[in-house]
This record gives structure tokens, sequence and C-alpha cells, in this order.
């Protein structure tokens, strides 16, 4: 049975083309034929497939504007947002190019002789991608798969496929053997299930939800599949009185409305102490009415819409329906400005917290929604910032270089920056926390999440 998929451009709501849906007799089929290529993949030279995934990266890189305008047209990213987002796949696929050459063991002194430790590549590995970030999150799983000797079958989100469909058949018009990289776009229930459930598929790389994260780590135990987890964030976003507040109040508005709040990493909880509350909220507004919300494809855009109406009215649930949904109304602080007529528009909101049991201070809205709240002490903001489920990202603004190494060793979370927002670099290792997730991507670890250790012994005594 086929079934078809209009993917929407979430600006104008107009179908930007149907695509047909992958079932499950195709991706048992994808799967069959990445095991079938496993051994010739892994077989190929450490030097020539370093060369291959160098030629993978070019040639993305040939097409980083046609990537980028269609992840504007499919997704709704800025312009700016969706061609860093193409280059962080070349990075990405540059920086494990060199892995297959640097994939070490280890000689471990011992008795009587030789003790020697390989990486050894899983097999079949699946990689599940969400619509926030299609080509990054990809990228992410597929490159150090890859290098690691791994093949690879991914499926895009159904909202979002276009840019890994066209990666897909870019990796093929680079040189990679057909069938090592097969991009398979279907249902989550369906093809996502299935490489859950499909006993010659390794591991499972998702990002996505905290809830289908759960449900597949359960379903993967069955077969005591291996899995990496990226799951959601409610990240804090903490001001002290003797950081540069000024600064950190005009950079506030785009740490949780870049890519329209639909960010993982979203510094959604904002944390002022006490004495500057006033002078941050005064700046905070002045740069929130400021950002350049609109069509996502011109160049001075600051934030797209919203990537489709159900996420869109998920976010309403949280501020002008709560009481429709059964509780309380937010207060809301003061908001920036939107388009309205066609497509999937929120306006940037600041809302004040009540207190730390507010719904939309504890759970992930995934939109343009922020929560402010005072903090007293130190002591205080690091409560306030760990009295969450997730422990994914965050950032700490102070001028005092104790008080910035004391408290981010005591935030728990895997990500965070000191007077920056910044979370991700391909070089240094991303992850959670608590309900954020388990494993780490990026960085120089990340291959070990792709790969077991064998350990050898030869005797030397014969
Ligand atoms: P989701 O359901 O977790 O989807 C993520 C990916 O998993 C998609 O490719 C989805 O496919 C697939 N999937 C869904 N059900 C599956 C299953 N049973 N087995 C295997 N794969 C499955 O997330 P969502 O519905 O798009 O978004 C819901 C919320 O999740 C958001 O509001 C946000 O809070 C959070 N989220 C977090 C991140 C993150 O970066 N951590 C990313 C996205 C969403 P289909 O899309 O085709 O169903
Ligand atoms: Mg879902």
């Amino acid at each position: 049975m086929s079934t078809t998929h209009d993917v929407i451009n979430p600006a104008t709501e107009e179908v930007v083309t149907t695509l047909d849906l992958v079932g499950v007799e195709e991706t048992d089929a994808a799967i069959a034929k990445a095991v079938e290529v496993g051994p010739a993949w892994r077989a190929v030279s450490p030097a020539d497939r370093g060369m291959l995934l160098r030629r993978f990266a070019d040639v993305v890189e040939e097409h980083t504007e046609e990537l980028a305008r269609l992840e504007v047209t499919n997704a709704g990213h800025t312009i700016g947002n969706a061609r860093w987002e193409a280059g962080n796949v070349v990075n990405v696929l540059r920086y494990y190019s060199a892995a297959p050459e640097r994939l070490f063991g280890r000689q471990i002194p011992v008795a009587g002789g030789l003790d020697v430790t390989f990486k050894e590549p899983l097999g079949v590995v699946s990689v599940i991608v969400p619509w926030n970030f299609p080509m990054p999150i990809a990228g992410w799983g597929f490159a150090p798969a890859l290098a690691a000797g791994n093949t690879v079958v991914l499926k895009p989100a159904e909202l979002t496929p276009l840019t890994a469909i066209r990666l897909g058949e870019l990796a093929l018009q680079a040189g990679l053997p057909e069938g090592v990289f097969t991009i398979l776009p279907g249902k989550g229930s369906v093809v996502g299930e299935r490489f859950v459930t499909h006993p010659d598929v390794r591991k499972v790389c998702f990002t996505g939800s905290t809830a289908v994260g759960q449900g597949i780590m359960r379903k993967a135990a069955d077969q005591l599949k291996r899995v990496t987890l990226e799951l959601g964030g409610k990240s804090a976003n903490i001001v002290f009185a003797d950081a540069d507040v000024e600064k950190a109040a005009a950079s506030a508005p785009m740490s949780f409305l870049d890519n329209a709040g639909q960010d993982c990493c979203a510094r959604t909880r904002i944390l002022v102490q006490r004495k500057v509350y006033d002078a941050f909220m005064e700046r905070f507004e002045a740069a929130i009415r400021a950002v350049r919300v609109g069509d996502p494809g011109d160049e001075s855009t600051e934030m797209g819409p919203m990537v489709s109406s159900g996420q869109r009215d998920t976010v309403r649930s949280f501020v002008e329906d709560a009481e429709a949904t059964g509780h309380a109304a937010p207060d809301i602080a003061f908001r920036g400005a939107a388009p309205s007529g066609k497509g999937w528009w929120y306006p940037p909101t600041v809302l004040m917290a009540h207190g730390t049991g507010d719904r939309a201070w504890r759970e992930e809205i995934f939109g343009p929604v922020v929560s402010v709240m005072p903090f007293d002490d130190e002591a205080d903001a690091i409560a306030k910032a760990n009295d969450t489920a997730y422990g994914l990202s965050g950032s700490i603004w102070t001028r005092d270089v104790g008080r910035a190494i004391r408290v981010s060793r005591a935030v728990e979370a895997g990500n965070l920056s000191v007077n920056s927002h910044s979370s991700v670099r391909y070089s240094t290792p991303f992850g959670g926390f608590k309900a954020s997730g388990i494993g780490r991507e990026l960085g120089p670890d990340a291959l070990d999440a792709f790969t077991e250790t064998k350990n050898v012994f030869f005797d030397t005594q014969a």
C-alpha cells in the first residue's frame, strides 16, 4: 500500500511537492541492501573511505545554495540559517573524513603476548531525523557512522524530507557505492518503527521528542540494540547582576527565537538576578521588538514561520489557548511582531513566570516563547536552573571568573556557554543530561557511538 505526503511551504501554505512515502517492504529492501554492501564498504581502505567522504563534502558544498533554498521552502528556515545548515553538513563530513585513518585502537601491555584493540563498525546504522534541523542532524548521524565503516539508512521527518533526499543523491554523485547510504522518506510509525524492530539494524540514532525516544529505547531493549537519543530541552539563560547586562539582554532574543524557537537548545527559561531584573527587561523588550520576523527567503529576516499549523497550535496551547486546555493563562510581558495572513506565523512572546510550577516554565514549547523569572543569589539560580527534567543546554552571564566556573560545573546540562549562547560546534561533543538524552554526537568521541571495541590477545609463547 502506498501513501503520499504533501510537502507544504510554511510561509505560504502552498504545496511544494507530493511524495510517495516508503513502506515496510521498501524499508526492509533498503536494510537488506545495506547489509549486502556492508562488507565491501568496510573493506574500502581507510584513505579511500576518507577521500570519498571529502568528495561527498565537496559535492554538498557545490550545492549549498540549492540545498539552502530547498530548506527555506520546505521548513521556513531563514536563508542565512539554511546556508549555515548546509555548510554544517560540509564541515561535519570534512571533520569525520579524517577519521577512517585515525580510528586508533590501543596496544595494552599484558604478560605472554600482544594485546590490541580494534574499533569495529556496528553494521547497519539507522538515523531518525526530526523536522527542526533536517540537514545538520542528518549529518551528525550519517557522517561519523559512514566514516567508522557502517552502512546507513536514514529517515527524514515526514514534514521536511527534501534536503535529505537531495543529500542521498549527492552522495551517489560523489561516488559512494549504492546502498551504503539510503534515504527513506516515510512515517515514523512505519519506517522509524521498522528501524527499531528490524534485527539487522544494529543502532538507532534518534533526535526528536522525549516520548518517542523513550518508546524507541524500550523497544530497542528487545534486541539490545544500541541507541543514541537527542531529546528535548528547557534550557536556562542565567544573568547575574555582575554581567554585561546590556549584552545579555541584546543577545537573549535570538537565544530562543532562532529557527522560530524550534530548537532543542533554545534558552526558554531566563533567570535574572533581582537587582538587575528591571534594567534587563527594559533592554530585552527593545531587543524583542526589533527582531525582524517575515519572509524567510529575505536576507535580512531573523525569524521565519513555524514549521506546521500543528506546531503553531501546540504553541498557542501554552499562551492564548491555555485556559481552553485547562491551564492558567500566562502573564504576557511583551511581544514582538509577526506577519498576518497565509503562513504559520507566531510572534516572539515573553512571559513572566508565576512560579516554577507554570506549564510554560516546565514543558518544552518548541516555539518562539520564553519565560522570565528573577532569582536572589547564586544558590537560588542553580537550584532554579536545575529544577527541570531536562538538561541539554544553557548560558551563564557573569564577569566573575570564579562564579562562571562554579555555576557551569553546577548546572546539570550537556552544553553550556558563558557570556554567549553558542551550543553546537562540530568539533565538540553535543548531547544531554537527564531527560534530554543518552550519548553524545559530534566532536572527537562520536565515533565511539558507531563502533564496538574488540580486544584481541596474540599469544607469543607458541
Ligand atoms: P517526534 O514525533 O519525536 O519525531 C521525530 C522523528 O521521529 C521524526 O522523524 C518522526 O517521524 C520519527 N518518529 C515518530 N514516531 C516514531 C516512532 N514511533 N518510531 C520511530 N520514529 C518515530 O517529534 P515531533 O512530533 O516532530 O515533535 C513533537 C515535539 O518533539 C516538539 O514539539 C518538540 O518538543 C520535540 N522535538 C524535539 C526535537 C529535538 O531536537 N530534540 C526535535 C523535534 C521535536 P515523522 O515525523 O515522520 O512522524
Ligand atoms: Mg510526532
